[in-house]
């Protein structure tokens, strides 16, 4: 399904970002796997999309750094040759309530999850044009739609990425890219497993279909995007939630 293309994918070595390696692996792709401390996570996440078949490169880069993405991103150029699909899916979270929420902790969620998303996009951006299949897929999330407390910074980096996503969607589209966000509910990854038990079970009941995500559920639906089942698709927010927003 993905034979030949090359997909990079930002916090590439755990969670959510590795269940998308691993995805577009088993269709075919080659992943360029960017991650930002964790080179034995990265490095066992390349060993086993080698293992599906396919090439695998890692990357260690702060997708906060401007200069680190540029460098990285011209590497990346020169190991795969091109790329086809950029998944922006690195992010962190630094909750607190809005009155205790310092400016470093607001300006660091921003830089992760939102202009690391612009920095990646901007500096693939000709390679990405030169592809006839290309996709870029960013991942925000369903807080972005319903807000959350304690969440100021993160909720408005990823309601940001879906104006983002919408701009590129209409800038790039008469050369045939396609760009769409997807917004994932609940999902067990480290990001979500400091969760206190009483926290889960509050969230748990806000999902109609009764469990919490996995990070394969949201690698689907990547998967599905960056297809050519996805070709006429562009601009969207897709909700992987469990129903968490209807
Ligand atoms: P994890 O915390 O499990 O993994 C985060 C990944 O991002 C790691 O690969 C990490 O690299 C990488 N990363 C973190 N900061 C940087 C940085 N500055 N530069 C480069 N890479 C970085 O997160 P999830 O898998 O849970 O989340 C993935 C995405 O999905 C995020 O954007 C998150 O906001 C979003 N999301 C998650 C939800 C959930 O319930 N889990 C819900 C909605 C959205 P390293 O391993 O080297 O530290």
């Amino acid at each position: 399904m993905l034979k030949n293309r090359t997909a990079v994918v930002t916090g590439g070595s755990r969670g959510i970002g590795r269940a998308i390696a691993l995805e577009l692996a088993c269709h075919g792709a080659n992943v360029a796997i960017v991650y930002a401390g964790q080179a034995e996570a990265a490095a066992q996440v390349a060993r086993e999309v080698e293992a599906l078949g396919s090439k695998a490169w890692t990357y260690q880069c702060d997708v906060s750094d401007w200069t680190q993405t540029q460098s990285t991103c011209e590497q990346i150029i020169v190991d795969c040759g091109t790329v086809d699909i950029l998944v922006n899916n690195a992010g962190i979270v630094k909750d607190n309530l809005m009155l205790r929420m310092s400016e470093e902790d607001f300006d660091q969620v921003m830089d992760v999850n939102l202009k690391g998303s612009f920095a990646m996009t901007r500096h693939l951006t000709r390679t990405l044009l030169s592809s006839p299949h290309a996709r870029i897929i960013n991942i925000s999330s369903v807080v972005a739609l319903m807000g959350n407390p304690g969440q100021a910074n993160y909720t408005a980096a990823k309601a940001g990425l879906i104006g983002f996503t919408k701009s590129i969607a209409r800038e790039y589209a008469s050369r045939g890219v396609t760009c769409n966000v997807i917004a994932p509910g609940f999902i067990t990854t480290d990001m979500t497993a400091k969760l206190p038990q009483a926290a889960m079970d509050k969230l748990l009941g806000l999902v109609p279909l009764k469990r919490v995500g996995e990070p394969k559920d949201i690698a689907h639906a990547v998967l599905f995007l960056a297809s050519d089942m996805g070709r006429y698709i562009t601009g969207q927010v897709l909700q992987v939630d469990g129903g968490m927003r209807i």
